[in-house]
């Protein structure tokens, strides 16, 4: 840990990065840390890296925006990212990279290498860091606001299994900040009619199969419900808590890269390895995966049976 602040203060330019098809914990690791640099630095440039087409932005990207400078040396941050392929961004100019992450190790691509992957988010991480220097380092409410989201994102405000003591320590550190939960809550939670009717299509139209249910969101569904292909996969938990259902899943036609995204979410069998054999991974109960057609979709269905069946 100590060697973190050392790199920091060893370098002027540094780059931020998270990965592609960013959730919140994605942007809530990102803008965290920007904000903590930010704060503490003064006199650093900070780059945040990745794509701005998500519909998530809008909740984070409201920050002063900087140019890298090409021939300067820079450090790069990389957070919530397992392998170097889902980085979103040109990593390769760093002359070194800090990798913060809390997935199940595929990769270890940086110098310095941040993981725990029981914490139930990457930004819980960054609180962890932020615990370490408390004496040395302060924590602003736009820092604590972004962190307390992509916690409450990854871990379904607070639900899932990796949720533990060190979670409710870190959460109470960004609610000391003076941060309103109920404002987050509001920005993260309130929707649109429109949703209703996503879930009465996922409801009238998914499958099961053994314990294995799904819904399939083609392009010509995701156009006739007016939602883009990343919003169609962010249903998947319509179908979380059915006792009949032990895996369940979002499928959703990528018409850009011409394939299937899958979501994949368990009760208490691992499916990471499932992921793994289809393009994916992630954790153990919460995994992303895609198929190059939808002919591939029984052959997943079977492996994921096969795992329930032990
Ligand atoms: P998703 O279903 O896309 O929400 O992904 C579930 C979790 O798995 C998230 O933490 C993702 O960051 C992670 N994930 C998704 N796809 C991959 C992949 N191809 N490799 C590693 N991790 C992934």
């Amino acid at each position: 840990m100590n060697e973190f602040l050392k790199k920091i203060n060893e370098y002027h330019q540094i780059v931020i990065y998270r990965h592609i098809r960013p959730d919140l914990d994605a942007f809530g690791s990102q803008l965290g840390m920007y904000y903590l640099i930010k704060d503490n630095f003064k006199d650093k440039r900070i780059v945040i890296a990745g794509k701005r087409d998500s519909q998530l932005c809008s909740m984070f990207l409201d920050f002063d925006e900087n140019e890298y400078c090409n021939d300067e040396k820079t450090l790069g941050i990389v957070l919530d990212t397992a392998n170097r392929d889902r980085i979103d961004g040109d990593y390769l100019m760093c002359d070194e990279i800090i990798k913060i992450d809390h997935h199940i190790i595929v990769d270890h691509y940086g110098s310095i290498n941040i993981i725990d992957e029981s914490a139930s988010s990457c930004s819980q991480i960054i609180v962890e860091i932020y615990h370490q220097f408390k004496d040395q380092l302060t924590l602003s409410k736009e820092a604590a606001s972004a962190l307390y989201k992509g916690m409450v994102g990854d871990s379904n405000r607070f639900l899932y299994r990796n949720t533990d003591e060190k979670t409710f320590r870190c959460a109470a550190t960004l609610v000391e900040t003076g941060i309103s939960i109920e404002d987050i809550y509001q920005e993260l939670y309130l929707k649109d009619e429109k949703e209703l009717l996503v879930t009465q299509f996922i409801l009238n139209h998914y499958h099961v199969n053994n314990g294995v249910a799904y819904y399939i969101l083609k392009d010509e569904d995701l156009k006739g419900l007016g939602i883009s292909r990343e919003e169609g996969s962010n249903y998947v938990n319509t179908l979380s808590n059915v006792r009949e259902f032990q895996v369940w899943m979002a499928i959703t036609e990528n018409k850009v890269e011409n394939n299937y995204r899958v979501s994949i979410r368990s009760r208490s069998i691992p499916i990471d390895k499932v992921a793994n054999m289809f393009h994916g991974g992630g954790h153990a109960l919460a995994s992303g995966a895609s198929l190059d057609d939808l002919g591939q979709l029984d052959e997943l269905v079977r492996i994921l049976k096969e795992k329930l069946n032990g």
